[in-house]
């Protein structure tokens, strides 16, 4: 299992996803971070 490390685009954590994860092709580090950053 291969994890990536990402920056969350909302709240700047660094945070750990499976490539094939919507999280890693979000940089969302949680739906609430996709929520604020989508502006929803
Ligand atoms: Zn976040």
């Amino acid at each position: 299992m291969a994890f990536v490390t990402l920056t969350c685009n909302t709240c700047g954590d660094e945070f750990g996803a499976h490539p094939s994860a919507n999280a890693a092709e979000n940089g969302y580090c949680s739906p609430h971070c996709e929520t604020d950053g989508k502006g929803l």
